[in-house]
């Protein structure tokens, strides 16, 4: 028989380490839903149109979609990320401004699986349409900030540059061309090509040779028009004043070409640095209006999941922490009395299992034990006679068992277990 495994890049989550992944989802949506951001849910399948829009110049698009053609004939890919759904879906539906929106979900890219970088990885994120002041952008970065302190990371970075307008960012561009024209075979291969493509693209080379050339490239801040200026000024001023700190590093750019003004990352300190980037986001133009929406302003984040976990695994915080079972019921008796008395228990809110197959005593107190339930509740022939159950506190320092009717057993356990 042919035995199967994932496929490079792909994971399976099992049980507990699942609960820890929903509970993170569940932290994410009660902090930006507190925030006024509704649960915006797009297609894992869209037009390859919808992507391209993002921009030829990134390997995302050129390199690393799964894309294929329907039985339509369509030409379609798996979402490698979801700004362009979410724009594509204010575009279509055009519902009223500002939209204020978050989304969790699985995104597919081709690229090569390391520690932290897989083929399908989970993301959080919001996306604001319509709305262009400096204050959200604050909004924007503090809710991220305060996810992450809700989880419990200390060790997070926040970086922040501003790409100015689209004029400036246009003649930055321009002199970033020319400084790296000038070099000439100093740069490696792969950002010589990077450069005829994206010029802004070549500041993100981690290769050690570009190192010095990027040092010495100009930075944005000296082409940034009055507005731009100011726009970042009081992004800055408002992180300020809500204690977030941060970093401007002014070779900040970002993969979407469409990204303009306040652009942020939050870096993992315990992290590699190749693989450092929890998240993020900045503002962009352009997008709606790309996929046949109206001109429209946009400001989102989007944090990696995968990555999160793993800083918190390196920080020893956010542990997974299964819900623990109130009761498992131990039936020797057939298990009839065990369907009654676990669905009895699960309509009163407590947590309970059972065991099946009309298994020994000591192989069903086994499993009740390796459930972690709090107590069992048995079934043996005196009490199926009588009428009655033992209830027994499976920790040792947690008093003795009792018999009891079977009728009072949920309300024994809820006086037991508060709930
Ligand atoms: P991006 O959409 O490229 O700005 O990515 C946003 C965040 O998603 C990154 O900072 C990572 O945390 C996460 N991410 C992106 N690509 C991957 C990947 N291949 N595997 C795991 N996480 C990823």
């Amino acid at each position: 028989m042919p035995t199967f495994q994932t496929s490079p890049g792909m994971r399976d989550i099992l049980p507990p380490e699942s609960a820890r992944w929903r509970r993170l989802h569940n932290i994410f949506a009660d902090t930006v839903e507190a925030a006024g951001y509704g649960q915006v849910m797009t297609p894992l399948i869209e037009d390859i149109g919808v992507f391209t829009r993002i921009g030829d110049a990134t390997d995302v698009v050129t390199k690393e979609m799964y894309d294929f053609h329907d039985k339509g004939d369509r030409h379609v890919s798996l979402r490698p990320e979801l700004t362009a759904s979410v724009c594509r879906a204010f575009a279509e539906h055009r519902p009223i401004t500002p939209w204020k929106v978050w989304y969790a979900g699985p995104n597919f890219r081709y690229e090569k699986p390391q520690r932290g970088r897989f083929r399908q990885f989970d993301q959080v994120g919001v996306e604001v349409l319509g709305v262009d002041d400096a204050d959200l952008d604050v909004e924007v970065i503090a809710l991220a900030w305060e996810f992450y302190r809700a989880l419990g990371l200390q060790q997070v970075n926040l970086i922040v540059n501003s790409l100015g307008e689209p004029e400036d960012r246009q003649a930055y561009v321009d002199a970033l061309r020319s400084h790296f024209e000038a070099v000439g075979d100093g740069l490696t291969e792969q950002s010589r090509v990077t450069l005829a493509k994206n010029p802004l693209r070549v500041l993100d080379s981690k290769r050690e040779p570009d190192a010095e050339h990027i040092a010495s490239a100009p930075t944005i801040a000296d082409f940034h028009s009055a507005e731009a200026a100011a726009h970042f000024a009081k992004v800055q001023a408002g992180l300020d004043a809500l204690g977030i700190p941060f970093t401007v590093e002014p070779k900040l750019v970002r993969g979407l070409d469409y990204y303009r003004r306040t652009i942020f990352e939050f870096q993992g300190l315990t992290l590699d640095s190749a693989q450092n980037a929890l998240g993020g986001g900045g503002r962009y133009d352009g997008l709606v209006e790309a996929l046949g929406g109206p001109a429209t302003a946009g400001i989102g984040f989007a944090l990696g999941v995968d990555r999160t976990l793993l800083a918190c695994d390196d920080e020893g915080v956010f542990e997974s922490a299964p819900r623990v079972l109130d009761a498992f019921v131990v039936d020797v008796t057939g298990g009839a009395a065990a369907v009654e008395l676990t669905a009895e228990l699960r309509s009163a809110g407590l947590a309970a299992d059972r065991g099946f197959e009309n298994r020994s005593m000591k192989a069903q107190m086994k499993l009740a034990n390796r459930s972690g339930a709090t107590h069992a509740v048995i079934i043996g022939a005196d009490e199926l006679a009588d009428g009655t159950a033992i209830v027994k506190p499976m920790s040792r320092d947690a008093g003795d068992q009792q018999t009891i009717p079977r009728s009072d057993v949920v309300a024994h356990l809820q006086q037991k277990t508060e709930r």
